[in-house]
């Protein structure tokens, strides 16, 4: 693995900055912070003006919207918009993980009408994968699809839960059960769902951290065949594929990075920090350097098409258990919340933090199952070996 970084990263990073820290980009952040009353914003306002400065997607190609550049700029990007107190999930998600499959997966004409658009933040995409009963199982999903009797589209009943930005998502990426197969492996296939369709209804759902869940209903929603991503019945492997972008740990590593900067900077400003306080820092930032290296890992597996979801769990597994038990540290070593000036519309960020991380080992992916998966692969590599 090659551990330099590219000087084209770089500046990157510093344009970022610039962009980042420019007075309209502070402007509309602000806007966001305003009217989110305590939880997630609505931040798509922010996301196309940072779209028309081009830096939403930088390692897609650039007829798709992209930059042509490398992962280490995807990592950076993470990195400045943490940074810069800019909310991402909404952005990963839609950018990240959908639009790195349909960049991977999707047809022709899915690529050329998606992307452009995803890229720019005109779009934004939400998951629509977790069922009140199927959450770890998904190959259990009971939401169906049935083909029109009078046309050449589907209808799709069901509810899907937990997702996170689908009040903010222009289309979900959803997972159907459209024939029961020979194996509960067969017979899932994923569809493009505009949100805004006849039959969709998105309504909140309580949630710890400031992420709002949300609770969809599918009722006799019609979609045309060009909604079907993938071939019908084939999407399980899609799914695994999406799991090792989603999975690739990367916007849990920059969060738990951020969290540990604010709590060095409240600890500094406490007096001369104890032996105790500097072992801490020492094992959560040695701890944070194999989770950048798990997670950029992860993404150059991506990037050079070799998707791996044994490695994706892992890095996603390290990266959200180290994010978790630097929150939860950072908190206890402090014994109060730092406010992060940059964020101090939201409210102390470390609070926000210790509420955020239990939640962090569940969504894409429970650390059990990460762990069943690993284990399970490492065994077949020993079977397949002839070390056991
Ligand atoms: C912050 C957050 C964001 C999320 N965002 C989305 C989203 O955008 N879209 C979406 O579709 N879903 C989303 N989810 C839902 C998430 O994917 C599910 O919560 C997760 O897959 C676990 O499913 P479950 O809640 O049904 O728990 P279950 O699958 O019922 O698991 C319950 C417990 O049993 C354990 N367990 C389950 N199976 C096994 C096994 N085989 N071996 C050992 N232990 C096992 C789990 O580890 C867990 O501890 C999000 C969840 C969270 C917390």
């Amino acid at each position: 693995m090659d551990f330099s970084v590219p000087g084209s990263t770089a500046d990157f990073r510093r344009e970022l900055s610039a962009t980042l820290s420019s007075p309209e980009t502070r402007h509309l952040l602000n806007e966001v912070h305003r009217r989110a009353d305590g939880m997630d914003g609505d931040v798509r306002d922010l996301y196309r003006h940072l779209g028309r400065a081009g830096i939403l997607a930088p390692s897609w190609p650039i007829g798709h919207g992209g930059r042509g550049g490398d992962h280490t700029e995807t990592v950076v990007l993470l990195e400045e918009l943490i940074r810069h107190g800019v909310p991402q999930s909404l952005y990963y998600i839609s950018v990240q993980i959908v639009g790195s499959l349909i960049l991977q997966s999707g047809t022709a004409d899915q690529k050329r009408d998606l992307l452009p658009r995803l890229a720019s933040g005109d779009l934004t995409a939400c998951i629509l994968f977790t069922e009140p009963e199927h959450g770890s199982d998904l190959a259990s999903v009971t939401t169906r699809a049935e083909r029109e009797k009078d046309g050449p589209g589907w209808v799709l009943n069901g509810r899907k839960t937990y997702n996170l930005k689908s009040a903010y998502a222009d289309i979900g990426l959803c997972a159907v059960r459209t024939d029961e197969g020979h194996s509960r492996y067969e017979g899932i296939t994923l569809f493009v769902v505009p949100m805004d369709a006849p039959g969709v209804s998105v309504r909140g759902l309580a949630s710890l951290a400031d992420e709002q869940f949300h609770d969809i209903h599918l009722t006799d929603v019609r979609v045309g065949p060009e909604a079907v991503f993938g071939d019908p019945g084939g999407g399980w492997s899609l799914i695994t594929r999406m799991f090792a972008a989603e999975r690739s740990g990367l916007d849990y590593y920059v969060r738990a990075r951020h969290w540990l900067e604010l709590a060095a900077a409240g600890l500094a400003e406490q007096g001369p920090p104890t032996d105790d306080e500097l072992v801490g820092l020492a094992r959560h930032r040695a701890r944070l350097d194999a989770s950048r290296l798990l997670a950029c890992r992860a993404m150059q597996n991506l990037a050079e098409d070799r998707p791996d979801i044994s490695h994706a769990s892992l890095a996603k597994w390290h990266c959200s258990e180290t994010a978790q038990a630097i929150s939860w540290w950072s908190l206890e070593a402090l014994g109060s919340p730092v406010v992060d000036p940059d964020a101090a519309a939201v409210g102390p960020a470390l609070e926000v933090a210790y509420r955020e991380a239990p939640g962090m080992t569940i969504s894409g992916g429970a650390s059990e199952v990460l762990l069943d998966i690993i284990t399970g692969a490492r065994l077949l590599d020993d079977v397949e070996t002839g070390s056991r």
